[in-house]
């Protein structure tokens, strides 16, 4: 089980990209993250795997509390955090079978030349993991020779191969047209429901957010203002989400200044 108790995150330059989040993720439960542009999505799931240290608050994953880790810690730690990325992040030369065994490089596997070596048993957690996304029958194709929705399966694959205890997915399916989108996020769904992962996963799409995940967290500059089942998603809870895009957005200073200077129109 994941629990975010009251993280803040202030970047270098001062900016506090999270306030005070708060919230949890069971086992097999998919939480969506919603939220405008610059809300905090992505700094959040950055500070559940470690990427950014969190000002205040705790992480805790299993009973182990990420933002209080050494850097050693924390490179174990990251061996059970499943990350999926908008563009795949494959390697586009390997093929479908070594990018998926990738994801046991931190359990032993070596990367010798060219050459991934895994054992017996590393190869059949990465063969059964295609099998869930339904990629095996392309195992051993190069991945720059699958299409986006396929990468996306081979990246699930590659995350599942982890046998990660979360599964983090940023914003999984922008890359991808709408029928590819919700095919990644049925089988993205799918397979964190049979493993039993606790996945949350940062998406702009709300209706896909609606029909694939079992709760959503909306998110407005860096503090929660929704969390519930989407059937709760009312028009006042996507006010609270939404309500920046909704005003009209100010003129910056600096473009001001151009315009009564009479360089723009
Ligand atoms: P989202 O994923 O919801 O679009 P982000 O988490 O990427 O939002 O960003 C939240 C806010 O933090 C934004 O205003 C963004 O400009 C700011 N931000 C992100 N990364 C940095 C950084 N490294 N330094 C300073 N500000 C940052």
């Amino acid at each position: 089980m994941l629990k975010v108790q009251n993280l803040r995150l202030v970047y270098p330059n001062g900016y506090e990209a999270l306030k005070s989040v708060s919230l949890n993720v069971d086992r097999g439960e998919i939480v969506a993250v919603v939220g405008r542009s610059g809300a905090g999505k992505s700094t959040l799931l950055r500070c559940i795997n470690g990427l950014e240290r969190a000002t205040a608050g705790n992480v805790i994953l299993d009973g182990e509390d990420i933002a209080a880790m050494n850097a050693a810690e924390l490179q174990a730690a990251r061996r059970h955090i499943g990350f999926i990325w908008q563009e795949y992040n494959l390697v586009e030369r390997l093929t479908v079978i070594n990018n998926v065994l990738c994801g046991r490089l931190a359990y032993g596997g070596r990367f010798s030349s060219l050459l991934l070596h895994f054992d017996r048993n590393h190869r059949e957690i990465a063969v059964r993991s295609l099998e869930r996304v339904n990629m095996l029958a392309r195992a051993n194709q190069r991945a720059d020779r699958l299409s986006g929705g396929e990468k996306q399966r081979v990246a699930i694959a590659r995350a599942i191969c982890q046998q990660p205890k979360v599964l983090l997915a940023d914003e999984p399916v922008a890359s991808l047209d709408p029928e590819l989108s919700a095919q990644v996020m049925e089988d993205l769904a799918r397979v964190a429901r049979a493993e039993g992962i606790p996945t949350l996963i940062n998406i702009h799409a709300i209706e896909l957010a609606k029909e694939y995940c079992d709760r959503i967290v909306g998110i407005a500059q860096g503090v929660v203002v929704f969390d519930g089942r989407a059937n709760e998603l009312d028009e006042a809870a996507l006010d609270r989400i939404y309500r920046f895009d909704r005003q009209r957005t100010p003129v910056p200073e600096v473009f001001r200044e151009l315009e009564l200077a009479g360089t723009v129109a």
